[in-house]
C-alpha cells in the first residue's frame, strides 16, 4: 500500500523517532516499533534525557517523530508507546509551549 503522508505541519522541532524496537515496510524501510521517543540527530540522548546507547533506542533520522503518533502518524503501525515527556516536549507541538509552563514572576 503507498504511504498516504500527512500534510505538513509547521512542526516546532526537527525530531526524529529512537525507538525501542525496529520493523521493514513494504518498501524496505526501516521503521520505529514498540515504544518510541523523540530524538534530535546529532545528539547522542532522547528529547526526554534517556542516554540512546544506554537504553538500546534506534535511530530513526529517516523518521518524523510525529509520524509516529498512533492517532494520526504515517509510521506509526507497530508503534506500542510513544513517550509523553518527548511528545510534551515538542514533538508534535501544535502552538503549545514547548516546556511546561512556570510559574509566573511578578
Ligand atoms: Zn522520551
Amino acid at each position: 500500500m503507498a504511504p498516504s503522508r500527512p500534510p505538513a505541519r509547521p512542526s516546532a522541532t526537527s525530531a526524529k523517532a529512537a525507538a525501542r524496537d525496529t520493523w521493514t515496510d513494504d518498501e524496505g524501510v526501516r521503521r520505529p516499533a514498540g515504544e518510541v521517543h523523540a530524538w534530535v540527530p546529532g545528539q547522542n540522548q532522547t528529547v526526554c534525557g534517556v542516554p540512546l546507547a544506554r537504553a538500546g533506542l534506534v535511530r530513526f533520522p529517516h523518521v518524523a517523530f510525529a509520524d509516529t503518533d498512533p492517532a494520526t502518524g504515517a509510521h506509526a503501525d507497530a508503534v506500542r508507546w510513544v513517550c509523553p515527556r518527548c511528545a510534551a516536549a515538542g514533538g508534535r507541538a501544535h502552538g503549545a509551549p514547548r516546556w511546561e509552563r512556570r510559574d509566573p514572576r511578578p
